[in-house]
């Protein structure tokens, strides 16, 4: 038998455990005739734990290699880049985003958010949650396949394993191999560069919340604060144990995510699927047999979609919740339909309605106007706007004033009635301010306790200031009376006349 007319190549992966339906070795050694399988139905991901394999059992994927794989190659570098360069830049002679969680204050560029601004931070959270359900309803789990920190860093600890151990079957061959030096010799090695890659990650993470460039010195002085060297270890060893030691089992046991976005899904989300009506019956044929004259469909049953997964589920049985979307296996099987001369797409990206033939494939992109997506869409729209309108009107200095309870109304060493406030002023600011304050409400009016010459207001402070009113007792009757505070500050950034004003209302009681 020459080379052409050899059976496709098929091979089992150890970690999984073959079902009726699913292919194995030996369906497709001795397969004649082909396989019978029940078709699966595409669409809402199965959300029953189904046991793939056990939990003890390590998971030794295949490297894939195509378009797909060299998108999820650029996505890891995107996000690894933002992760571990953006905490190095400065901005304004401060590290440009930090989340100053001692001192209440996170900022993001020229975004400078303080404990006044929580609002802005709850819209933050909001647009990323919102942000996450509209594009899961369209793009399924695009998210999870390419920019999830778990993909993410799972993908980074199997590059490790490549590269030291070598791709999946020197991976078992190692695995089975007794312990002798050059065993160990491989996994110090591999265990050395996993240390590095998660205490850097660790102490990258802290930078985020401390200032990073004073925080990696010390720490290598031992003069970093327990806090930030808390988080350091503590991230850099769930980095470790997540996406070394639990690998995918966080995405099938542990993530409640991959569990509630089935309510996300519809017939239009894109999904990865197995052409279920283009590919069965399937099973191992010669190469040489044309694909007119084969009563098989285009699936040859080499397993090489299953070898890859990351989470050793079998496409070909449907969509299912463990699957992550990685599209290592369109990459696998895109490989083998060229090596078929069949046309690629066997599996791919489509649709639950594509499928169904609802409407052709080429209609996928007109699907994305609909309720669902739009619904989602609004909302995310208008956290977006809400967010947009009141980080750009927001004043840079705020100020509330709060009557001092314990001091209703009294008479000064003039005889004048006297109000006692307290000022609560906020410096949101990236600058130290000077406020001056005025106070209008009757004819004769006085302001104490506020200096004439204005208020010095450190960067991102809080000042809390207690100040009296004073009125001539005729002005004031019994009962209470509006004054009004204007308090002005110029932003050092722009001329005199871009004064800034604020307006107060606060009532005055008479006697
Ligand atoms: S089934 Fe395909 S897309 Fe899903 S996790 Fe496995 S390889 Fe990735
Ligand atoms: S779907 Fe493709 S990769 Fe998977 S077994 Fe069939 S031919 Fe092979």
């Amino acid at each position: 038998m020459s080379a052409e007319e050899k059976p496709t190549p098929a091979a089992e992966p150890e970690h999984y455990t073959a079902k009726p339906g699913a292919g194995s070795q030996k369906d497709s050694e001795v397969q004649a005739k082909p396989e019978k399988s029940v078709p699966p139905k595409p669409g809402k991901p199965k959300s029953a734990a189904i046991q793939i394999h056990p939990l003890d059992e390590r998971i030794h994927p295949k490297k894939a290699e195509g378009r797909f794989a060299n998108l999820r190659i650029a996505a890891v570098l995107a996000t690894q880049f933002v992760f571990y360069i953006v905490p190095w830049f400065n901005w304004l002679d401060r590290q440009a985003v930090l989340f100053n969680i001692p001192d209440r204050h996170f900022y993001i560029f020229s975004l400078s958010l303080g404990m006044g601004d929580l609002i802005y931070l709850a819209l933050l959270l909001m647009i990323c949650a919102f942000g996450l359900f509209w594009w899961t309803t369209i793009a399924g789990r695009l998210w999870c396949g390419y920019s999830c920190p778990q993909t993410v860093y799972t993908e980074i600890m199997l590059w490790i394993d490549n590269l030291v151990e070598g791709d999946r079957n020197k991976r078992l061959k190692l695995e089975k191999s007794s312990w002798n030096f050059t065993k160990i010799r491989i996994k110090a090695t591999k265990y050395l560069l996993i240390f590095l890659f998660c205490a850097w990650t660790g102490i990258t993470f802290a930078g985020w919340f401390n200032p990073i460039r004073e925080f990696v010195p010390a720490l290598f002085n031992g003069l970093a604060g327990g806090g930030a060297m808390f988080a350091a270890a503590f991230y850099g060893f769930m980095t470790f144990f997540m996406a070394h030691i639990m690998r995918e089992k966080v995405c099938l046991h542990m993530c409640p995510y991959a569990r509630f976005q089935s309510a996300m899904f519809d017939k239009d989300t894109l999904i990865i699927s197995y052409d279920y009506e283009r590919g069965e019956p399937r099973g191992a044929r010669k190469k040489s047999i044309s694909r007119e004259d084969t009563p098989l469909g285009d699936c040859i049953n080499c397993n090489m979609c299953v070898q890859v997964c990351p989470v050793g589920i079998d496409i070909r049985d449907g969509l299912q919740y463990q699957c992550i979307g990685c599209a290592a296996c369109i990459d696998a099987c895109n490989e083998i339909m060229n090596k078929m001369s069949y046309p690629r797409g066997l599996i791919r990206y489509t649709t639950e309605g594509a499928l169904e033939h609802d409407y052709p494939e080429s209609d996928i992109k007109k699907r994305l106007k609909r309720p669902r997506a739009a619904g989602y869409g609004a909302v995310l729209a208008v956290a977006v706007i809400a967010f947009i309108t009141g980080i750009s009107t927001r004043k840079m200095v705020e100020v509330d004033i709060l009557k001092d309870r314990g001091v209703m109304v009294r008479e000064n060493t003039q005889g004048w009635l006297e109000n006692a406030y307290n000022l609560r002023i906020i410096n949101n600011s990236e600058y130290d301010q000077v406020l001056t304050a005025r106070v209008k409400g009757f004819e004769e009016i006085v302001l104490t306790g506020f200096p004439e010459e204005g208020l010095k207001l450190p960067a991102r402070e809080t000042v809390t200031i207690p100040v009296q009113v004073a009125t001539i007792p005729e002005y004031a009757d019994k009962g209470s009376h509006p004054i009004e505070f204007t308090f002005t500050y110029q932003e050092s950034d722009k001329s005199d006349a871009d004064k800034v004003v604020i307006e107060e209302e606060a009532t005055f009681i008479g006697e």
